[in-house]
């Protein structure tokens, strides 16, 4: 769950205190432009296995499953299956999340290494088991992570889910775009698919609250406790790819929280704060159209494109997103409390 590209967001207007916002906000919005999706059901893919260089090649219709060791056709089904569901999830949204697509692509490549040992050696960041590699724009997973241990979440988890695999098959499939997208909605957007799939390539956003909280308990809570620390939303919001290494590195133990807070804040953009109708939209229309002057030349810096994240809060401020999101994962059974994160410098 690491990813390299990104740039530095500098909140302005989201600095504002406007205390008068209430929780009205958070009532369901009633008028959309386009449905949201409340499922998604991928059909189960077919696939043709062949070899590479390396060993063996599965091949559906988008992407290319590549692994030194032969993997048994079950495993490769639900694999190829989730592979295939991840454009057309992210596609249902009534929101600007894929790059446009002009024609036929390559098959993206998965690369799936037997031991936790062999990604490592294959450069896989040190501490993550998944990574989606911007440069070669592959994604790499090594197959000890990939399975999640039955038994580990007892009943709640009956099926294979494959959430590593989701994390960075979504950073794959959103690359181009994501480019100018902050760390914190690049990562949540991950991590709220990876969240919402609860069989291999289904989706349900009917019991999001439910389903998420379920996600945090089985990659990071456990059944420790019902009190978490998440980074302050002004801390995450600002995070570069460089702070959240740093934070990898030297927070260890609680690695997790600021996936954590991300993706109950990018829970909080889609569900919460208007879905369609808010600043969401229109912040990846405007991240889109500077997508588009980056690649046709007019700036070749990204830094200088940086899309205003006050477009997403509108007059929120930092302190008024921390207290709605904790009286509503209160009412869910969470009790949120935010800390900067150890090595983060305090704002100005
Ligand atoms: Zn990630």
């Amino acid at each position: 769950m690491q990813r390299r590209q990104h740039r530095i967001c500098k909140p302005t207007a989201c600095h504002r205190v406007i205390a008068t916002v209430a929780l009205a906000m958070l009532s369901p919005c009633t008028v959309l432009a386009e449905p949201w999706p409340t499922r998604y059901d991928a059909p189960t893919a077919k696939y043709a296995e062949g070899s590479f260089a390396g060993g063996f090649a599965y091949q559906s219709r988008s992407y290319s499953i590549l692994c030194s060791e032969k993997l048994s056709a079950g495993r490769v089904n639900e694999m190829a299956t989730v592979a295939e569901s991840v454009r057309g999830v992210l596609e249902s949204f009534p929101l600007e999340l894929m790059p446009s697509t002009n024609g036929a692509r390559e098959r993206a490549v998965i690369r799936i290494y037997p031991t936790q040992n062999d990604y490592l050696k294959s450069g896989g960041p040190a501490g993550s088991s998944g990574f989606f590699n911007a440069r070669s724009r592959e994604v790499m997973v090594s197959n000890e992570y990939l399975i999640e241990p039955k038994g580990h979440r007892s009943n709640l988890e009956p099926r294979q889910r494959y959430r590593l695999l989701v994390h960075e098959l979504v950073h794959q499939a959103m690359a181009e775009n994501a480019v100018l997208l902050p760390l914190w909605l690049s990562e949540g957007i991950a991590e709220y698919l990876s969240s919402a799939q609860f069989a291999p390539g289904r989706y349900r956003f009917n019991e999001s609250a439910r389903d998420i909280v379920n996600h945090l308990r089985t990659l990071w809570l456990h059944d420790r406790q019902n009190t978490i620390t998440l980074p302050t939303i002004e801390s995450l919001i600002q995070m570069d790819s460089r702070a959240w290494a740093t934070d990898n590195r030297i927070n260890k133990d609680n690695a997790y929280a600021k996936y954590a807070a991300s993706l109950l804040l990018t829970h909080y953009q889609f569900e919460l704060a208007a879905r369609g109708r808010g600043g969401l939209a229109e912040f990846l229309a405007a991240m889109k159209a500077d997508v588009g002057k980056f690649k046709s030349g007019r700036s070749r810096h990204y830094g200088r494109l940086a899309v205003d994240q006050s477009l997403l809060w509108k007059d929120r401020s930092p302190e008024i997103v921390q207290k709605q999101l904790a009286d509503y994962w209160q009412s869910k059974g969470l009790k949120l409390t935010f800390a900067l994160p150890s090595g983060a410098k305090p704002a100005k």
